[in-house]
Parts: structure tokens; sequence; C-alpha cells
């Protein structure tokens, strides 16, 4: 790609890698040099800075991000994050592989990701929702429901969703429910879009189980990450059978090679937010956790998880990546060349199933109309599958791994909108 006047905006790890994953399959695509620029790089970016009253009567600013990756296919979709990692590299990343997921599982939208630099539990209840208000309010000017809609992602929830949709509402002089997904039921979300993430990541752990051969009773999993995902996805396991043996977020890390009881720790984070003080024993360092003995391994915290440091001995014969970005191209490298053939559900389509969901939420906002959550579920298994099945046929068909065949159908998708468009004026 040649270097572009914004070349320096995007910066850092997780872009690069963003970066990097797209060269590779623009190569096996053979897109041209000059076209791969136009499908790559983030059409806008806003950066906001959001001022607000502090408890202490001080004023606090903190900074904030949206990016808008391709308006090619409509509005674009995908979360806002409440992280001190936050910036526009990480942000800018996290756009294009919503982009590359919404394409591969057949949503009509471009990929977006926002988020403000702050760690959320660091903040009062008041100041918390005052920042979501103030963050919301800047981007007023950039978002609709025909333009950019948010979600949750890591650090922020359906509460932050309703405030969201309040402040928009309050400006526009009416409830403008189709603004934001992942709201709370009661104020026009839909019925299983918090657990969706989770339960499409357990689904399509249960549909490579089937694959690979391994029956429910018998295997073990291990979870990293215990936030909306990794919490869901390990009930889901358990409820399946799955002996859950590791579970951790970034407080504490626990295995128990005879099982995890998982419903008691997920009573426990309810009450106490994080895992610290769960359980007495069993407690591990949360690297050595990754590189325990599973059948079914699931980072489901943050980007860049395995690495060129842990890939090369991770013990597991299913990679499900319900985190974005878990597995950096180096690490992808070492566990193709391993040879023993760990079954990789990639993050575009494993964790899919919560934009799947909070597409029908948007879909149900904008009619009015709502479905029971029997076809809300029924239609995302029936998603996903269909995606599963064209990543499997792809990668046969190539000879290219899970991750190259998801990535291809989706960047794919997108170039094949921008070529029929044509390019304006
Ligand atoms: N933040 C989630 C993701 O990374 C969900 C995005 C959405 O529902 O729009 O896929």
């Amino acid at each position: 790609m040649s270097a572009t006047s914004q070349a320096g905006l995007y910066q850092g790890p997780v872009f690069e890698m963003a970066r990097r994953q797209f060269n590779q399959v623009a190569d096996h695509l053979n897109i041209a040099f000059d076209e791969r620029e136009r499908i790559f790089m983030p059409k806008r970016a806003i950066a906001v800075s959001c001022p607000i009253h502090r408890d202490d009567g001080s004023v606090a600013v903190f900074n904030g991000y949206r990016v808008q990756h391709h308006l090619t296919l409509g509005p674009t979709k995908g979360g806002t994050r409440f992280a001190p990692s936050v910036d526009v590299g990480e942000v800018g990343a996290l756009a294009i592989w919503m982009s590359w997921k919404c394409a591969l599982v057949g949503l009509p939208y471009g990929g977006g990701k926002g988020g403000i630099t702050v760690d959320p539990y660091t903040l009062s209840l008041r100041e918390l929702e005052a920042l979501s208000r103030r963050y919301m309010q800047e981007m007023i000017p950039f978002v609709g429901p025909h333009i950019d809609v948010m979600a949750p992602d890591m650090g922020t929830d359906e509460r932050v969703m309703a405030w969201f949709m309040d402040t928009y509402s309050m400006y526009s002089g009416s409830t403008v429910t189709e603004i934001v997904t992942g709201k709370p039921v009661a104020c026009g979300g839909t019925l299983g879009r918090r657990e969706a993430t989770g339960r499409g990541v357990a689904f399509l752990i249960g549909r490579a189980m089937e694959i690979v051969g391994i029956e429910s009773a018998q295997a073990t999993a291990i979870i990293q990450g215990f936030g909306n995902v990794g919490s869901i996805a390990a009930l889901e396991l358990a409820q399946r059978g799955v002996r859950i043996v590791g579970v951790s977020d970034h407080s504490a890390a626990y295995y128990d090679p005879c099982g995890l009881d998982v419903e008691a720790l997920v009573a426990f984070t309810r009450e106490n937010r994080f895992l610290k003080g769960a359980l007495a024993e069993a407690l591990i360092d949360s690297d050595e956790l990754l590189v325990q003995p599973c059948d079914i391994l699931v980072p489901a915290a943050m980007e860049r998880a395995i690495t060129a440091d842990n890939a090369g001995r991770i013990k597991c014969r299913i990679l499900a990546e319900g985190a974005n970005g878990p597995t950096t191209p180096e690490a992808d490298q070492i566990i193709a060349k391993r040879g023993d053939e760990i079954f990789v559900l990639p993050d575009i389509l494993c964790n899919a199933g919560g934009v799947i969901v909070s597409y029908f939420e948007w879909v149900q906002d904008l009619q009015r109309f709502f479905w029971d959550e029997p076809e809300v579920l029924d239609k995302l298994y029936g998603t996903l599958e269909r995606a599963l099945q064209r990543v499997m046929a792809r990668a046969v068909r190539d000879g290219i791994s899970n991750r190259d065949a998801a990535l291809a159908l989706g960047v794919e998708t997108v170039r094949n909108a921008k070529a029929i468009r044509g390019l304006f004026p």
C-alpha cells in the first residue's frame, strides 16, 4: 500500500496487525496496490474532548474517538469502548475488523468503532453517566440511525447505551431508539442481545467440536476474559456439558483440572464486578493459564493475547476467538507451522453474534415491530451457521487458513460493492 496523508494518524501495534492481515489477504485476492488503500484506510476519524464535572467539583477532560471505516454498504456499525488503552490507532483497527465482520455475515453495514481513553471503574456512577452523555452529545453531528450506529464494547454496557439513546433523543425532540443497539429491552432493546456474543461463541464451538470430533461431555475449556462475552460463553459451554477448567479476568486467574463452578463465579462477579477474591485455591498466573492443556481455548479479553511468545505452547484443539484481534499474525504463523491442526474460529466469525443481533435490534427499532427470543436465536444461529459453512468451504477451496478465508470473504464483499458502485464523481 502506498503512503497516505493519513498514514501517521493511525499508529500502534493493533493497527499494524490489521494492516498486515489485510495485506496478506489482498495478496491472496490479487488486489492491485492502488486499490488497496481505498479499501483499507478508514473514511473518517473523529476526535473529541469530553469535559465533565468530577464529584470533587473539579473539571476533567477525557479524549474520545470514533472511526467510520467505509460507507459503501450502509451506515457504519460498531461498539464504543471505555478503556485506558483506547487511542485512534486501536479504534481504527477495530473499525476495520468490524467491516470485514459485517461483510462476512452479510450485514448491510460498514465498520465503525469508538471509545474514550478512561478506566470506567475509576468513575462514580454519576461521573460515568456524565461522560457517556457528553461523549454522545459531542458525536451528534457525526452519527445517526442511517449514518453510524453505536453498540456496547469493552467497558460499556446496556446502561451506557440507554444514556446514549436518551441524550440523542433529547436533542432530537423525540425518542430515536434506532440510534444505538445493545440497549435495555425496556427502552427499545431486543431480547437476546446481551447474551448474543457469548451464545454465538458457544454455538460455533459446539459446531467445531462436531467437526473435530470432540464430545462435549469429555471436553475441557479455558476462557480468558470474564466480561459479557467470556462469562456467557462459559455458562453456555458448561450447560452443554463442557468442563470449564480455567477462567481469568485482569484481576485474577483460576485453573482447576477437575472443573470450576462457573455459575458461582458469575454470581460472584455480579456482586463484586471482578474475579479477584472469588476462590482461595486454584489461583494461577494469568499468562500461565493460556498454556494449560484444554480442548477449547477462548481468548475473550483484549487484542494480542496469543503472540509469538506463547503460540508455540498453547495446548488446545479448538481456538475460539471471543475477543477482537486476540491472535497476532506472528502467532498465526507459529500455529500453522506446528502441524497439529488447531481448529481456529477466527474473531470476525466467532464473535459476530453480537453485531448480528445488533442488526436485528436496529431492524426491529426501525420497524417498531419486535420479535420473541426464539425468533432472534433461530436467526442468529442460522446466520452463524451459513458464515461458518462459507468460511470452511473457502478455506478448502483456496488452501488457506480459516482466518484468511474469513477475511477474504469480508474484504472481497467490500471490494465488490465499491467496484460496482464506482468512484464518485
Ligand atoms: N462491540 C461488538 C463487536 O466488536 C458489537 C458491535 C455491535 O453490536 O455493533 O463486535
